[in-house]
């Protein structure tokens, strides 16, 4: 195969990854960058990536402030109480006094937000919940690709950004990417002033439920190969809350999403024999959490939101109780035919495959409960969970410790974040992820203007030492395969989904997966830790059968990083903060006094060490006003 290197010189703003916050980052890049070169790198094709690609049937990140429903102090109260106290409030603060504003755009560009005609007058959206919008977004994905698109320079598709390049004059300095193009597998250089990472976080590191021809039905998006944090470690970036992946309850199989069910349909849960147990559950639970996070003496219950994972915690230990399966009550709901048509758009909408299971599984919600089930846990940093990159935050709220010149700039030097890669901002979904590529973009801007990103080389020397290494899965294939006459197991190489499985096994078994019922402790930790490292020998000998494997190793690659990242954080936090999501079995409860603090970690590039520290967790927003 003749590989031609093609190099893209002079970039300002190099995007990688255009979800929703790479979108986000390349339009607003163009504000403020008149005439700044904007490129974007996409794994797949702009117009169908990332976590939106298949649809969404609401809007999760919504104030409405002009309609008088809530303020960004509301959503900051929301999000730190969901996730037992712990976020960037700077940083949650800044994404949601902006946060309409994109969804306006979206509504310019063509994407139909449903109205309330109860409100008609005033022209307000309709409401899911408090904090969700509801859509007709099958095609929300395309309308915003095709305005990120119109503002860059150009968009070049199916590339898989493997390495950030860095700056061979100064020390921790980002210079732009390498990759490689998957269809015609050409060697990319991009070599760039500023880059912003928008790539996903990372589904299917630990081993999914779905197994065999349904491993690849997860709840997130399967193609999020944790690049968002996988390129980040390696380039040496700061990294938070990492442990707090998140578990998610879901319809069983087809992993469609409850938000519309739950807040809009009105439906609830019982167990295996019709009974309600959530708030049996309660009272033991608030001992472990204590009453700040789950009061069920006082008002917490009556006007409170409960935590998602507390409301997992009942959820597993029912059916670890022997009453399960747990079910969603829809044949009330259902009897109405309205309801009916949104639970099933609700699907077509979104999780096309639910709908298609129910049909061929012969479950008709109308006459049955249908199945819930726990996931296996994801990494990532928009839903009800905040795992990222160490960002600064605006100059005008956040703290000295949370502020180091550019908002959404990660602890290298011209590396920004959006979306699934910034951490410590749980509860932005799309609307949210878009806002912060905007402002990302803003500072990248600002950035190159105040003369930061001046005189960075990138040697020869660093390009042909990437490109050897991204292409040698296939000279390991090519060369090992001659070992054997038939199938896929060789002395000389492992393929990309082998390795997946392992590192699967080691994240379930160790680091407190479906199989465990999401429980680990300092010992398996530490022994997941050793399996990790040891696979991460053997990764040097991927064997990459064709150029969609060759992806796939990488993919693998970027999924190993993460997952040792998140083994490391789950050992430093001693305590368990989230049950639902996870159990340190060896600190068993919610530690306030020691515990009450931001994780945040380092891999030092040369030696791969960690160190691990804690930081302060500001609360910038007051209890007042509560509504
Ligand atoms: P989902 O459809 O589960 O991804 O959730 C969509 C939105 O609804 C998110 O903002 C969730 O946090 C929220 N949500 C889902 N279930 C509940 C619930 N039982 N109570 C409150 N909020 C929920």
């Amino acid at each position: 195969m003749g590989i031609k290197t093609i190099v893209e010189d002079n970039i300002d703003i190099l995007v990688v990854g255009a979800g929703l916050g790479g979108t986000g980052a390349a339009y607003e890049a163009r504000y403020w960058g008149r005439n700044k070169k904007i490129i974007i790198a996409e794994k797949a094709n702009i117009n169908r990536s990332g976590a939106v690609a298949q649809g969404l049937y609401a809007i999760n990140c919504y104030m409405g402030t002009r309609f008088g429903e809530n303020n960004p102090e509301d959503h900051v109260r929301y999000a730190r109480m969901d996730l037992m106290g712990l976020v960037r409030e700077d940083l949650l603060f800044d994404m949601a006094r902006h946060v309409d504003s994109a969804v306006h755009k979206f509504e310019e560009w063509g994407l139909p937000l449903m109205k309330d005609p109860k409100r008609e007058a005033i022209g307000a959206y309709m409401r899911e919940g408090r904090w969700q919008i509801m859509i007709h977004g099958e095609s929300y994905k395309p309308i915003v690709a095709e305005a990120a698109t119109k503002q860059a320079d150009k968009v070049y598709n199916r590339i898989m950004v493997t390495h950030l390049l860095m700056d061979d004059k100064k020390k921790n300095r980002v210079a732009g990417a390498v990759g490689f193009n998957v269809r015609t597998g050409n060697y990319h250089v991009f070599k760039s002033k500023t880059t912003i990472v928008g790539a996903g976080g990372a589904s299917n590191i630990f081993k999914p439920r779905s197994v065999g021809e349904g491993m690849g039905r997860v709840w997130y998006a399967p193609w999020s190969s944790g690049s968002a944090y996988g390129l980040l470690i390696e380039a040496g970036a700061k990294m938070t809350q990492m442990e707090n992946r998140i578990v998610l309850a879901r319809f069983k199989d087809g992993y469609g999403p409850v938000g519309a069910y739950f807040l809009h349909l009105k439906t609830y849960t019982q167990n295996g024999y019709g009974n309600e147990y959530e708030s049996k559950w309660f009272p033991a639970l608030s001992k472990m959490v204590g009453k700040e996070y789950l009061d069920t003496e006082g008002q917490h219950l009556s006007h409170k939101p409960i935590p998602t994972c507390l409301r997992n915690h009942a959820f597993i230990s029912e059916v670890n109780a022997g009453r399960g399966p747990i079910h969603m009550v829809t044949m009330e709901a259902f009897k109405d035919p309205h309801l009916e048509e949104v639970g099933w758009e609700n699907f077509l909408g979104m999780t096309v495959g639910q709908a298609v299971l129910w049909a061929a599984t012969d479950v008709d919600p109308k006459y049955e409960n249908p199945e819930l089930t726990t996931s296996e846990p994801y990494v990532m940093g928009s839903h009800a969970t905040g795992c990222g990159a160490w960002c600064s935050g605006p100059e005008d709220i956040s703290p000295d410790e949370y502020f180091w010149g550019y908002n959404r700039m990660t602890t290298v030097d011209g590396l920004f974040g959006a979306g699934d890669t910034v951490g410590g901002t749980p509860h932005a979904f799309s609307s949210g992820s878009f806002t912060e590529g905007r402002l990302a973009a803003k500072a990248a801007c600002k950035y190159i203007d105040d003369g930061k990103a001046e005189g960075i080389v990138v040697s020869n020397k660093q390009i042909a030492e990437r490109k050897e290494q991204i292409y040698k899965p296939l000279e390991n294939y090519t060369i090992g395969r001659n070992e054997i006459t038939a199938g896929t197991v060789s002395p000389s190489y492992i393929l990309p989904m082998s390795g997946l499985q392992r590192l699967q096994k080691i994240m379930d078994e160790y680091c407190g997966g479906v199989t465990v019922s999401y429980v680990t402790n300092d010992k398996l930790l530490n022994i997941g830790l050793k399996k990790l490292s040891i696979l991460e020998e053997d990764l040097e000998h991927i064997g990459a059968e064709d150029l969609h494997q060759l992806m796939r190793g990488w993919e693998l690659r970027h999924r190993h990083r993460t997952s040792e990242c998140v083994t490391q954080h789950t050992l430093f936090r001693k305590e368990t903060r989230w049950p639902g999501y996870y159990y340190r079995g060896d600190a068993m409860k919610l530690d306030d006094k020691n515990w009450h603090v931001l994780t945040v970690s380092h891999r030092n590039r040369i030696t791969g060490k960690y160190t691990l520290e804690k930081a302060p967790c500001y609360h910038l927003v007051g209890e007042e006003d509560e509504k």
